[in-house]
C-alpha cells in the first residue's frame, strides 16, 4: 500500500505541483483547498502525512493543526506546515501549534521528496534542523 499524503493548499498551481511531484514518487495523494475540507478529508481518509498550508480559507492552518492534535486518533499523524513566512520565531510557533515542522514556499521540487520521506519516518529534526537560527 502506498503511503497516503494529504495536501492542503488553496493555491491550485502550488497544490498541483506538490501533487505531481509526490505522485511521481509513488505516493497516494489527497487534496483539500480549505480548512473545512482538510478536516473532512483527514477524518475520511486517515492520511499518513499532512502537508498543510497556513493561509487557507475558512479555518487557517494553525487552527486545523490544533484541532487535529486534539483528537486521539490523529495525535501521531505528522503535520507539516507549508509556509512562505519562515522567519525567526516561526519554527517555535508551528511546533507550539502541533506541527512536526515546516516546508518553506516556494516549494523546492528537488528537495520535497526527501523532506516528505523524512517526515514519514519521524525524523523531524533532520529536516528542519538546518533552518534554525
Ligand atoms: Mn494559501
Amino acid at each position: 500500500m502506498p503511503r497516503k499524503i494529504l495536501i492542503v493548499e488553496d493555491n491550485e498551481d502550488s497544490r498541483e505541483l506538490v501533487v505531481k511531484v509526490l505522485k511521481n514518487k509513488g505516493y497516494q495523494t489527497i487534496e483539500a483547498a480549505d480548512g473545512e475540507e482538510a478536516l473532512e478529508k483527514v477524518a475520511a481518509e486517515k492520511p499518513d502525512l499532512i502537508l498543510l498550508d497556513i493561509s487557507i480559507p475558512k479555518i487557517d492552518g494553525y487552527e486545523v493543526a490544533k484541532r487535529l492534535k486534539g483528537q486521539e486518533e490523529f495525535r501521531d499523524t505528522p503535520i507539516v506546515a507549508l509556509t512562505a513566512h519562515a522567519m525567526k520565531g516561526d519554527r517555535e510557533k508551528v511546533i507550539a501549534a502541533g506541527f512536526e515542522g515546516y516546508i518553506t514556499k516556494p516549494i523546492n521540487v528537488r528537495e520535497l521528496p526527501n523532506q516528505v520521506k523524512a517526515y514519514l519516518r519521524g525524523k523531524w529534526e533532520s529536516v528542519i534542523g538546518g533552518e534554525e537560527e
